[in-house]
């Protein structure tokens, strides 16, 4: 086995003051990101949330109709943990999310509403490294994302959710970047070292959702250890987060 280590990561800039995070399921960002969002909230940077699933296909012995409330309740707490208010679930089927034309529409309307500099999504790449396979909600999502980013930002698509159109929104094109958390060809981090505790019970919150997964003596704190502590070696801190960033051309 070659044993060279894994490349320094960059920081993520932090001159911006809206973030949203648009991932495919309630705990897709507690695995990893939200400590960064406790970091940049703690800053005073609005940070919401926008859930295309509510996750409601994630509990073996719940259906869907008994597990939606509760992982949203699991979820709107575990971004309270964070600093986050803004939690917004768009109601899309859990398992069964279609990249398309409808996921655009319903992504660039949360993106004209909440207005932001940075989007953050999940790993949309086909593997999390390794042979360990991405999930196909989150393919779907994070393709739509940043397709979803341009659309936002163009009066001429999507137009019957602007003012004009039938709508009462505005274009907005002011996401600079899209940042894909966790993802295998991560290139920069966040310095997570101060708020990982507030990361650890961002993701205990979800504890029906951990109890359902049914993993044996799975520890929160531990597992997000194990991920947290090699990229802050990365980024020469002790804990950190990773993200691949996604320049959406638009210059300054
Ligand atoms: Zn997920």
């Amino acid at each position: 086995m070659p044993d060279t280590p894994p490349p320094p990561l960059e920081p993520l800039r932090e001159d911006w003051d809206h973030a949203l995070c648009v991932v495919a399921h309630p705990d897709d960002l507690e695995f990893g990101a939200a400590a960064a969002v406790a970091r940049w909230t703690g800053q005073g940077k609005q940070v919401g949330y926008c859930m295309v699933t509510s996750g409601e296909a994630g509990i073996d012995a719940l259906s869907p109709e008994e597990c939606r409330p509760v992982r949203e309740r699991e979820q709107v707490e575990s971004a309270r943990l964070v600093g986050v208010d803004h939690v917004e679930f768009l109601g899309w089927p859990d398992g069964v999310v279609e990249y398309g034309v409808p996921l655009r529409a319903a992504i660039a309307a949360a993106v004209r509403r909440f207005r932001p500099q940075v989007v953050v999504t999940g790993n949309f790449r086909e593997t999390f490294g390794g042979t360990n396979l991405n999930q196909a909600d989150h393919i779907a999502v994070g393709r739509a994302v940043v397709d979803a980013v341009r659309d936002a930002g163009n009066r001429w698509v999507f137009a019957d959710q602007l003012v004009g159109g039938g709508g009462d929104l505005q274009p907005w094109g002011g996401v600079g970047e899209v940042w894909a958390a966790g993802s295998p060809e991560a290139s920069h981090g966040v310095d997570t070292t101060a708020t990982f505790d507030a990361g650890v019970a961002s993701l205990e919150a979800h504890s029906a959702y951990i109890d359902g997964l049914g993993w044996e003596d799975f520890d929160p704190r531990e597992f997000l250890e194990g991920i947290s502590r090699p990229t802050g070696q990365r980024l020469g801190v002790a804990m950190g987060a990773a993200f691949e960033v996604f320049p959406m051309g638009w210059g300054e």
